[in-house]
């Protein structure tokens, strides 16, 4: 049996077996991996780190997607920084909103995710209202004169490429590309492995934003427990819930993880989750 060793945490890995292989190669910027997995089918691994699952990106995508976009409000035009794999793009769009930019580095990843992870992005990339952006999303959100209410960061950890993604000068230009009463949300690791990730963003965020926090959700394919979810504005407070239309519009929606009971709970953080925040 071959099988895909992944050690992306000093000591602590995770094996998956490999039942068939889709695509390996390598873009100018890293490596890429399509396979199949009994339990997680359909497996994206970018430089030796899962990325996404056609088991239980639903989870992921709902969760950095609905819950920004109905604590906001109003939201009308939203970025996402990498996202190449379009589930969260998919899931943004089962709201009204005017449009959803992606800017993305890798053309490689869109192009390999549209041919073997179907079921992750669907028809996304082909919707008029996406305006896909192949390119570095620290350097668009620096030199942008276009303004958003919701800016997602959708990335991989912070190595390669990504780094920058994670940030102080990422998180100010973040501020200065949303709109008066905006909102940033990010993928902020798995704090049990990952402490730096949640402490990092909260440093800069406290310094950058008047309202900030996270949020968390359990995804079987980030091991190690709750994924942190990174929130901040200097308008909206996400943590303080849906009103009544929100509740609504949450019933509404087509998920499979993300519902409004589900919302007011991810802001419960464990203790060692609190105490990471204010170290
Ligand atoms: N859900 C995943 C996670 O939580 O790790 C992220 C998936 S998505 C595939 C991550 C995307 O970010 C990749 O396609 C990668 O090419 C892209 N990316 C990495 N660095 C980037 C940058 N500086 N600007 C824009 N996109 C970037």
């Amino acid at each position: 049996m071959t099988r895909f060793d992944e050690r992306l945490h000093a000591g602590a890995w995770q094996s998956l077996e490999i039942s068939r292989e889709l695509f390996r190669g390598a873009s100018e910027y890293q490596s890429i991996l399509v396979f199949e997995n009994p339990l997680l089918g359909r497996v994206l691994v970018l430089d030796d780190v899962v990325q996404t699952t056609e088991a239980d990106e639903f989870i992921y995508h709902e969760m950095l997607a609905h819950l920004p976009i109905l604590g906001h409000t109003e939201v009308s035009e939203v970025l996402i920084i990498g996202g190449g794999d379009g589930g969260m793009l998919e899931e943004v769009l089962k709201h009204p909103l005017a449009r959803v930019t992606v800017v993305e580095l890798d053309a490689c990843v869109v192009e390999i995710c549209r041919e073997h992870l179907p079921s992750i992005c669907g028809a996304a990339f082909d919707d008029p209202r996406n305006d896909l952006i192949i390119g570095d999303g620290a350097a668009y959100v620096a030199d942008t004169d276009r303004r958003f209410d919701l800016i997602i960061v959708d990335s991989p950890d912070p190595m390669g490429p990504a780094k920058i993604l994670f940030g102080q000068s990422f998180y100010a230009n973040c501020r200065r590309a949303l709109r008066d009463g905006g909102l940033l949300v990010t993928q902020n690791g798995v704090p049990f492995f990952q402490s730096n990730e949640v402490r990092g963003s909260a440093r800069a965020f406290a310094n950058l934003f008047r309202n900030w926090g996270f949020y968390v959700a359990p995804i079987p394919a980030y091991y190690g427990g709750h994924m942190a979810f990174g929130w901040a504005s200097n308008g909206v407070d996400l943590a303080l819930g849906l009103d009544d239309f929100g509740r609504k519009r949450a019933s509404s929606l087509d998920t499979r993880y993300y519902n409004s009971d589900v919302h007011e709970a991810a802001f419960a953080l464990p203790t060692y989750i609190r105490d990471l925040i204010d170290s």
